[in-house]
């Protein structure tokens, strides 16, 4: 599995390459996550990042992360055009193979398309 940490550079050398503003809001700093659940976070972040570059057309994305005695949430936004459409939810894809993932860990993804593309992933705070 991979770490956050390690996730986050990658992203940002992702995005740099292609030439798209990388801003980092962390407004909790995470804390005793378990190790399943920040692979998960690490998968997603990636899968996202890749969606950006491949279909956002994107010049700015920022990542944000909140932490409290419920939940984790991290936010992961672009100001592109979301080319999706109801069938973008299809097996063996992306953005089902995240959701898939993130209920096993009862967590959710959302996408708000308000202002450019905001995926909304959520997972329990739970401490082992
Ligand atoms: P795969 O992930 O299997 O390589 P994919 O990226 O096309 O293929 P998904 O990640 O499931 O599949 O995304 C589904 C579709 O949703 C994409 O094909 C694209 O049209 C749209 N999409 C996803 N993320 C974004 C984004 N950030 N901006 C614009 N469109 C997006
Ligand atoms: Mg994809």
């Amino acid at each position: 599995g991979i770490r956050l940490k390690d996730e986050m550079v990658s992203v940002e050398t992702l995005l740099n390459a292609a030439n798209i503003q990388f801003n980092i809001d962390e407004k909790q700093k995470l804390t005793d996550v378990p190790l399943l659940t920040e692979n998960i976070l690490s998968m997603c972040l990636k899968e996202s990042v890749t969606n950006i570059v491949k279909h956002s057309g994107a010049t700015e994305c920022q990542v944000t992360f909140e932490q409290d005695w419920k939940e984790i949430t991290m936010t992961i936004w672009d100001n592109g055009v979301f080319k999706g459409r109801a069938t973008s939810f299809e097996r063996g894809h992306g953005l089902i193979g995240m959701r898939e993932r993130l209920e096993f860990v009862n967590g959710s993804l959302d996408i708000d398309l308000k202002e450019g593309t905001r995926l909304i992933i959520k997972v329990p705070n739970e401490t082992k």
